[in-house]
Formats: structure tokens, C-alpha cells, sequence
């Protein structure tokens, strides 16, 4: 799988427009403290649905939204989409490219799309299930994740596990069906 572009407006550090096309292979970014490295790996993980403020370190999620600068005044918008590549059929949707997107307004209304199409988070979280992307899963490893999953509790670990083997799915099919 691979992500192929990043679209940031109005998201912490990111006032302006940042379009992101990426490669295949390796991307690197480099920058003097502050300038918003780490933001880009929290707008990555906001729009695939992190719901806790504290993971993009932040207090309230509003914290997100682009506060202002010396030059720019504050938005009442945070916006970010990712274009990831479905030619492989990662996702279950019958297109070579998948779009998500999360907005975020100061009112505190959000709104989620899936190919610019409104959706529920309940469906991107249902997208990516066991792709390995979705919340809490082990596509973005920050610093101190890789003490947490070794210090973990065994059923903690477990779902790591699980989601690897591409079978939390089944699990969560099983606990709906029990629910009914
Ligand atoms: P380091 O090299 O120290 O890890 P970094 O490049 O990863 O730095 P970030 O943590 O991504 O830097 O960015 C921090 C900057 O983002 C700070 O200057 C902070 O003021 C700014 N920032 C965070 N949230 C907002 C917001 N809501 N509005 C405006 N600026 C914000
Ligand atoms: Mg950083």
C-alpha cells in the first residue's frame, strides 16, 4: 500500500495549503526544530480517524485547528485528505485510488469523507481494518511506541497481533452478531 498524496489546510502548524505528492519508496523530511515535522505524521493520523486529543498532543481536538501566526490570522477550519493507492484492492472499494478526508470546524463539528463522498468515521474505521493504517494500529510508530507494544499487556499485544494477521474483522463481525 502506499500513500500517494497528503492535503493539509488549516491543520496546527499548516495556515497555508501544503500538498504533499509522494513517491514510491522512501520519504524523508527534514526541518529545524518547530517547523512541523511531527505535525505531518499527526494530520496523517487525525484523518484516519485518531479520536484522542493527547496522541496528536493536544489537550482539546479544537487545539488542531491552525491558531495564527505573526503573518495569518487563525482559521475556523482544519482540513486534511490522503489519496492512498488501491490498485493492489487493499481497500474493498472498486477503485485504483481511495480519498479520505476529515474536517473539523471551531464549532466542533466534524465531517468525514471517502472519496469525497460524506461518510461516518464508523465507515473509514471499517475501511481500514486490518490494513494496518487504521487508529492505534502500527502503521505510524512514534517515539516510545516500540517500548509500549513490548510493555504492553499480553491481550494489549494481542491486538497488535491481530490486526497484522488481518483478522480483527472477523472478531468484530463476531461481537456485532452476539450484540444482536
Ligand atoms: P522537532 O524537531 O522539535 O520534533 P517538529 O518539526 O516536529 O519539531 P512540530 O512539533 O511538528 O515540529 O511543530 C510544532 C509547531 O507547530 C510549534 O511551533 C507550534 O506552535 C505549532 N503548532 C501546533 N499546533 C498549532 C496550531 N493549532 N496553530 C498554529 N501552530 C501550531
Ligand atoms: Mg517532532
Amino acid at each position: 500500500m502506499c500513500l500517494k498524496r497528503l492535503d493539509i489546510q488549516g491543520f496546527k502548524s499548516f495556515g497555508d495549503r501544503l500538498s504533499l505528492e509522494l513517491n514510491p519508496g522512501l520519504t524523508v523530511v527534514v526541518g529545524p526544530n518547530g517547523s512541523g515535522k511531527s505535525n505531518i505524521s499527526d494530520a496523517i493520523s487525525w484523518c484516519l480517524g485518531e479520536q484522542r486529543p493527547t496522541t496528536l498532543r493536544g489537550s482539546r481536538m479544537e487545539d488542531i485547528i491552525f491558531a495564527g501566526s505573526d503573518k495569518r490570522k487563525p482559521v475556523g477550519l482544519a482540513e486534511v485528505s490522503l489519496v492512498l493507492d488501491n490498485t493492489s484492492q487493499i481497500f474493498s472499494l472498486p477503485f485504483n485510488e481511495v480519498s479520505i478526508s476529515r474536517r473539523l470546524y471551531r464549532s466542533g463539528e466534524s465531517e468525514y469523507f471517502i472519496n469525497k463522498t460524506p461518510c461516518r468515521l464508523k465507515d473509514i474505521q471499517a475501511l481500514f481494518m486490518d490494513t494496518g493504517l487504521g487508529r492505534g494500529a502500527y502503521s505510524i510508530i512514534g517515539q516510545g511506541k516500540v517500548d509500549e507494544i513490548l510493555n504492553s499487556r499480553p491481550e494489549e499485544r494481542r491486538s497488535v497481533i491481530e490486526e497484522a494477521a488481518g483478522i480483527v474483522k472477523y472478531r468484530h463481525r463476531k461481537e456485532e452478531a452476539a450484540r444482536k
